[in-house]
Formats: structure tokens, C-alpha cells, sequence
């Protein structure tokens, strides 16, 4: 059996000149746990070409979404971007990654912290109905430079709260937070300022992140989960891995040159 599933696009959509979406037909045979990444890519020169990628959809879901950056020179996204319904993707079969409920302990609050195209695996996450039982409130946090950047942003604030098994959930339990650092926008900054200043706490109308009461997902950048992961750490929040639950997990949306 080969390693890889070939699926075909059905829709692409672009957010902008450096970031696209994309969904595919998916293979029954593929399982995954909301949050993980598996390998995707293009079939070049008669061999896979290949990188990370979250799956954006949820597990129940029939078709599969695929949130991407186009790097200019991108050995992968170079080609990606240029994706059209009909074509065909690589998938790989066997999904990962540490971004799971499952290693997380139980609490009261869910902190979705992401820059980026790092919200990709969240958009599985917010879709899944067992987070809202296993969650009282569930914070999307989405951070980026640009207001054009938030992705999924009327996604999230208009259908989702109107999906017809999800939505009276996410209207009682999800509170979405994009923040935009380079532009005019309603909450701006980092999130580690927004975190330290009080500020987040505010906008969801709670107390401050609380080790007792509040777990977190992060994916970013690796200064952006480095910095994170310093100040949950300060407030005594530790660590979960696929091995052992904790009160965060993290995952990187890319790894830096
Ligand atoms: C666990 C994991 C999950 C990932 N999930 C996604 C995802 O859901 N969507 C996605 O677009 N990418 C994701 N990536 C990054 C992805 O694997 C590729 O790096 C990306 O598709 C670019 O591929 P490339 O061959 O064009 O360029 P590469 O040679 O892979 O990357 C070139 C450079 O571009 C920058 N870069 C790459 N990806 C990003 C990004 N997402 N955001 C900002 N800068 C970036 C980095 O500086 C990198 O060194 C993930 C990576 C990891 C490790």
C-alpha cells in the first residue's frame, strides 16, 4: 500500500497575495484527530514532494482543508499556489502532532493561541463539538500583521455561529479575539502583550490565565511559542506531550530558515 492518498481539489480559495485555502475529497481510510498535521503536497518530476501541513477540517467532515502560505520561492508553495479544482494532492495517511484535547488535563477555559497560518489546526478544533463538552470557553486567539490576514474571520464571527449542529454551541461557549499588529484594527498587538497587559483577559470578559482553571493550544512561530511557553511556564502552567497531558501543548506553524 502506498504511503500516500491522491485526492482531488475541489475548491481554492485566496485570502491574499501570500495566503490560500484549499479543500479536497478525502479518503474514508484516512483518520485523524482534530488538530493534527500530516504531510501534503505535489507529485514533481514522478516523486512526492512534500511538507507539513494542519488539517484545517474536522474528523467528520467528508472533505479535507488545507489553510497555506505561499512562499515566493517555496520549493512546495511555489507550485501550490497555483492549485485548481480538478487537480490532484498528495496526502499522506499517517496524521500526527501534539495539538490533540486528549493531551491536554481537564479545565474550564481553552486558549487557541496562533499567528499566522498557525491557526490552522484551531479551525479543526472549533468545529468539534466534543471541545465544547469537554470546555466551558473556548478562546480563538488569531494574530497577524495584516487585517486582511484573518483568515476564516467571517467564517467564524457570521456562519459558525449559525451551523446547524455547532452553532448554539459556539455561540455560548467560543469567543473569537483576532488581533492585528501593522494596521488600524479594533484589538491590536502580540499576543504576549495582550496576555501580559491584561488585555485578553478583559476582552473575554474573565479573569487572568489561571493555571488552575486554563489550558492552551499554541502554534506559531518558534520565538512566538518560545516566548508563550515563558510566560505560561512563569504562571505555573506545565508542558503536555502526546505522552503525558499538561496544561498547554504546543506545535510550530513552520520552522524558520
Ligand atoms: C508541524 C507543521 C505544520 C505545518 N502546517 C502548515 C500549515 O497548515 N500551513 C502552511 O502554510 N504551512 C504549514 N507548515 C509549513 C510547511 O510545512 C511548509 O514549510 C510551507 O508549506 C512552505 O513550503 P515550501 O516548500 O514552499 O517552503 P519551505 O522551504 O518549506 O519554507 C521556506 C521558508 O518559508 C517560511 N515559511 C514556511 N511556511 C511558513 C508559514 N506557514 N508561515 C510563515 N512562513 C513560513 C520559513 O521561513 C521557511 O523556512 C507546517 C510546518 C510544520 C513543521
Amino acid at each position: 500500500m502506498s504511503a500516500f492518498l491522491h485526492e482531488r481539489v475541489l475548491t481554492v480559495h485566496h485570502w491574499t497575495d501570500r495566503l490560500f485555502s484549499f479543500t479536497t475529497t478525502r479518503d474514508p481510510a484516512l483518520r485523524f484527530s482534530n488538530g493534527h498535521f500530516t504531510m501534503i503536497g505535489l507529485m514533481v518530476d514522478g516523486k512526492p514532494l512534500l511538507r507539513a501541513y494542519s488539517v484545517a477540517s474536522a474528523n467528520y467532515e467528508e472533505h479535507l482543508e488545507f489553510l497555506s502560505i505561499k512562499v515566493p520561492d517555496g520549493p512546495l508553495t511555489s507550485r501550490l499556489q497555483h492549485l485548481q479544482p480538478g487537480d490532484t494532492v498528495v496526502v499522506g495517511r499517517k496524521p500526527t502532532g501534539t495539538l490533540v484535547t486528549d493531551y491536554l488535563n481537564p479545565g474550564k477555559r481553552l486558549f487557541l493561541l496562533s499567528t499566522g497560518t498557525g491557526l490552522a489546526p484551531f479551525m479543526s478544533i472549533v468545529r468539534d463539538p466534543e471541545v465544547y463538552e469537554r470546555f466551558e470557553q473556548v478562546v480563538l486567539v488569531h494574530g497577524v500583521r495584516e487585517v486582511a490576514e484573518l483568515a476564516y474571520r467571517q467564517y467564524l464571527t457570521e456562519e459558525l455561529p449559525r451551523h446547524e449542529f455547532l452553532g448554539e454551541m459556539v455561540s455560548a461557549q467560543l469567543r473569537y479575539v483576532p488581533t492585528v499588529t501593522r494596521e488600524p484594527f479594533p484589538t491590536m498587538g502580540r499576543i504576549p502583550d495582550l496576555i501580559r497587559s491584561g488585555e485578553l483577559a478583559r476582552l473575554v470578559g474573565g479573569t487572568d490565565l489561571d493555571a488552575a482553571t486554563d489550558r492552551a493550544m499554541i502554534c506559531g512561530s518558534s520565538a512566538m511559542l518560545r516566548e508563550l511557553k515563558g510566560l505560561l511556564e512563569e504562571r505555573g502552567f506545565a508542558e503536555g506531550s502526546t505522552s503525558r497531558p499538561g496544561d498547554f501543548v504546543i506545535e510550530r506553524a513552520f520552522v524558520d530558515q
